[in-house]
């Protein structure tokens, strides 16, 4: 899909603002993980991964600072965050899709997860296993499930 087909103009950013960025291209899917790590990184009980092209990720203002972690399945990652505040911005494991922590976003009515991951470690009071949403005890094998769940979702949604 070219750029000027862009359905959506999505922006986001820091806590503090000094991070501020837009994704130009359609994103590829959203789910939760609660594996230790996203729990770890959020501070919270969950990690929300937004899937996007890393050439429709562009940074509009700041410069954003990297660590480099080990993932549950054993690949390394760069994580983006804003030096000033530490927002997580988006993890890479290449340099091909970026999972962008989609709570960062402006616009937060198009956060709706089509699946969980990482249940097994998911804590017991969110109640999950009832959401109508695709469910993964632990990291799956391949994600064509999830995206193809984000791609009737979104088509739902425009039609
Ligand atoms: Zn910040
Ligand atoms: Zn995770």
């Amino acid at each position: 899909m070219s750029k000027s087909e862009t359905r959506h103009k999505l922006r986001g950013g820091c806590q503090c603002g000094y991070i501020r960025y837009r994704i130009v291209g359609e994103p590829l899917t959203l789910y939760a993980c609660h594996c230790l790590d996203c729990q770890a990184q959020s501070a919270s009980a969950f990690g929300l991964s937004m899937w996007v092209n890393f050439v429709d990720f562009e940074l509009q203002q700041g410069e954003l600072k990297f660590w480099s972690a080990r993932a549950d399945n054993g690949s390394d990652k760069q994580c983006a965050f804003c030096p000033n505040c530490g927002t997580r911005i988006y993890h890479a494991s290449d340099r091909e899709i970026i999972s962008l922590k989609a709570g960062s976003l402006d616009d937060k009515s198009i956060l709706q997860p089509v699946a969980h991951i990482w249940t097994k470690r998911a804590y017991e009071w969110l109640g999950l296993g009832n959401k109508g949403v695709i469910c993964c005890t632990e990291q799956p094998v391949q994600f064509d499930e999830i995206l193809q769940a984000w791609r009737q979702a979104t088509f739902k949604k425009l039609n």
